[in-house]
């Protein structure tokens, strides 16, 4: 008899919101629910809110028919026991077994996987890198994270934790950086930095010279960030463009690296800062050629990743379909 499981349920935990959604064999998205992460309450509340969260989700759906469930989580997951390990700004979380409870609740397969590589997963299964065996996916946004896809299959590390791209150094005597370390490329790129780079330069700026970003943000130089750097890039403020362009520059720096390491031609960029204008995707292009080893040069891409915000839950789900 024809199986009629014909959907997954992809869960993205963040610290701001959980996104739940049932995903059907094509990666569509078919229904979707948004809560508040309750990120500061401890583990066994974010795990009753996935639990309710999936619940809900379900609602007219039949357990039956659902082929499993995926979750995409900040943090490393493990590969020996699947224990989520210290995600970012998450309270009193140092390693917790997050599916034992919620497998529980429902009868079918779950899996539990890092966000980053989720995201990775969606877009060689569904987006951007769906033509391509091999490739690096970038998250581009508050931090720099990354998954790297060999042979259609996301490469996880002996532990769990490869693709920790945000922490390349590219300069040993740099920047200190959240992790301990120093120089790291999440340091020079990340939201925060751009944002207040930005914000820094904007302040030496002639009144004349300062009309394109003051407009965008009211006069309120905290409203500064990079969906507005973008925007007055596009405008064709100078300040932006130039600050757009080393951010990929810098960007296309520490990816050449990887691709000389792990032998890889092609980039797709995710997270918030992917939006950014084409320019800045020519500068990071014209960075990584200048950079990577000859061999690599002509074959080397850098493309914007296609599935936005969704990619998450697309991911999560990817882990069972
Ligand atoms: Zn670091």
């Amino acid at each position: 008899m024809k199986s009629k499981k014909s959907f997954a349920v992809g869960v993205d935990l963040g610290a701001t919101n959980i996104k739940t959604g049932i995903v059907e064999v094509n990666g569509s998205i078919s229904d979707q629910i948004s809560v508040e992460s309750k990120s500061d309450k401890g583990p066994p509340v974010v795990i009753q809110q996935i639990i309710f969260s999936i619940q809900e989700v379900l609602g007219k759906y039949k357990l039956r028919d659902c082929k499993g469930i995926g979750i995409g989580t900040p943090g490393v997951v493990s590969s020996t026991d699947g224990t989520v390990q210290h995600p970012p700004n998450f309270a009193n979380w140092s390693s917790v077994d997050v599916t034992k409870k919620i497998r529980q609740s429902f009868s079918v397969p779950i899996y539990v996987e890092n966000d980053a590589n989720c995201a990775a997963l969606a877009e060689s299964r569904f987006g951007a890198g769906i033509e391509f065996k091999d490739f690096l996916f970038v998250i581009w946004g508050t931090g720099i994270g990354g998954g790297i896809i060999i042979n259609r299959k996301l490469y996880r590390g002996p532990n769990g934790g490869a693709g920790e791209i945000g922490h390349l150094s590219i300069d040993y005597d740099g920047a200190a950086c959240n992790c301990g370390g120093i120089g790291c490329i999440e340091s020079y790129i990340g939201q925060r930095y751009l944002s207040q780079r930005t914000k820094e330069i904007f302040t030496t700026l002639r009144s004349g010279e300062r009309a394109i970003i003051e407009k965008l943000v009211d006069g309120n130089l905290d409203k500064i960030e990079p969906v507005i750097i973008s925007k007055a890039a596009e405008l064709g403020d100078p300040t932006a463009i130039s600050i757009l362009k080393e951010a990929g520059t810098l960007l296309g720096s520490a990816l050449a690296s990887i691709l000389n390491v792990l032998d890889l031609e092609v980039v797709v960029i995710g997270g918030g800062i992917s939006a950014a204008p084409g320019f800045v995707y020519e500068a990071i292009l014209s960075s990584v050629r200048s950079r990577v080893l000859k061999p690599h040069r002509a074959g080397v891409k850098v493309i914007r990743a296609s599935l936005g915000n969704n990619a998450g839950i697309i991911g999560a789900a990817s882990l069972v379909l």
